[in-house]
């Protein structure tokens, strides 16, 4: 058995898995929640036993490390003898600027490279250096590597990921297109390509495309396994709208509401990432369980929300089958395709033109978060819905680099 623990850290939280590699199995996981705050908490849950809380003090991360590891190696619920069983960590970071485009063993200079990219992952770059920090104390000599969010778009050619700005945008400010959502992109779009060579398409010669629809929302255009497009941007705030967010709009829209409220450069940008998406149409919910209900009951608002969410998620194949030149695949991923029929349906009909030749049946009776394909076996192009694996892939990364 290989044990990898993989941290994702947030300001005041940081999840964790315990993820025994060779079999490709979690063994324990949970989250602990206001790091720094009081009543912090921490929640824990090993494979064959109860999800269990409890209130204890975390001051910071690496109080928090130092909480999970105990539990860990507990004599009564803990999964591993003790910590030395723990070969490597693998640390989920936000961003890694132009500096990676794959994952890296952590050392001195990755760790300076994640704090130079602060200023482009404001919120998460500090949080996923307490994360990595806090372990390192807690865990001294063990190994550890950072999977960075924006690893997948550096393949991106040049003219995706310019803007048609001033070229000083890029070239004094770092202004470019970096996309998120990397490593769910990146292990979806390779269990796609598996399937396409073994339905005789050459590797070289797949072009698929990743919808990752959930809390927050990509999409990526994929040639030869490599991402030629992705939707996010400089922030995760570009592309389709999400459950807050508002995805692309007019930017002229940013100087003219200002003038009209007051706004000021702060207050904007919290409606754009915080009130807007499909909770600002709704007025309801960012939560597409509670729009369904909603509009369901007559709510007009809730329906449009979720119309337009699956019109844009439209729009964007539709552009990325004129990046690829045609598509072999399309890929369903996270909380929303995953389990949602009726938003699969809104954004896959009418895309016949494409190639794509549905089983509407067997989209809305298909069983939840599986790995199927929802298109007839005659159709061109392939629709699978693979659920996400964004923790296993950082740990079979983490064991590619660190053992
Ligand atoms: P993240 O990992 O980014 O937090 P997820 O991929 O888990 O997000 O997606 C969470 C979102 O998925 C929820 O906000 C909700 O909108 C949607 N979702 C989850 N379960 C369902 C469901 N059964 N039906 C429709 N939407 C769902």
């Amino acid at each position: 058995m290989t044990y990898i623990l993989v941290i994702n850290a947030g300001s005041s939280s940081l999840k964790y898995q315990l993820i025994d590699i060779d079999e490709g199995h979690i063994i324990a996981k949970g989250i602990c929640e206001r790091i720094g705050i009081a009543k912090s908490i921490i929640s824990y849950k090993a494979d064959k036993g109860d999800k269990f809380e409890k209130e204890s003090p975390m001051k910071t991360h690496e109080d928090a490390i130092k909480l999970v590891l105990d539990l860990l190696t507990d004599k009564q619920i803990g999964v591993i003898e003790d910590m030395s069983c723990i070969e490597a960590v693998g640390h989920r970071v936000l961003h890694g600027g132009e500096k990676y485009s794959e994952p890296v063993l952590i050392d001195d200079q990755v760790l300076e490279a994640i704090e130079e990219c602060i200023p482009l992952g404001p919120l998460h770059n500090p949080a996923n250096l307490m994360g990595i920090r806090g372990c390192m104390a807690a865990m001294p000599g063990v190994p550890m590597v950072a999977v960075f969010d924006t690893a997948w778009g550096q393949t991106m050619p040049k003219e995706a990921y310019m803007y048609a700005l001033p070229y000083e945008a890029y070239t004094d400010h770092k202004v470019r297109r970096y996309g998120f959502h990397g490593t769910s992109h990146r292990y979806v779009t390779g269990q796609a390509v598996k399937k396409l060579e073994k339905l005789g398409i050459k590797k070289e010669d797949t072009r698929v495309i990743t919808c990752h629809l959930g809390n927050g929302s990509s999409l990526s255009a994929a040639k030869g396994g490599k991402c030629v497009d992705t939707s996010m941007g400089l922030t995760p705030l570009e592309g389709v709208p999400m459950g807050t967010r508002c995805g692309s709009i007019d930017p002229a829209i940013i100087p003219y509401l200002m003038g009209r409220t007051g706004m000021n450069a702060q207050d904007i940008d919290t409606y754009m990432n915080k009130k807007s998406g499909v909770y600002g149409v709704s007025g309801v919910s960012s939560d597409f369980r509670d729009l369904k209900a909603a509009a369901d009951q007559g709510n007009e608002r809730a329906a449009l929300a979720r119309k337009l969410f699956c019109y844009k998620v439209r729009q964007y194949i539709g552009s990325y089958a004129a990046t690829l030149g045609g598509v072999d695949a399309i890929v369903m991923t996270a909380g929303i395709v995953e389990n949602d029929p009726y938003i699969r349906e809104g954004i896959l009909q009418g895309l016949e033109f494409l190639g794509v030749d549905m089983d509407w049946e067997f989209n809305m009776t298909c069983p939840r978060a599986t790995d199927l394909e929802i298109t007839k076996p005659t159709s061109k192009v392939h629709v699978y819905v693979i659920p996400t694996d964004e923790e296993m892939t950082i740990a079979r990364d983490t064991a590619a680099l660190a053992l």
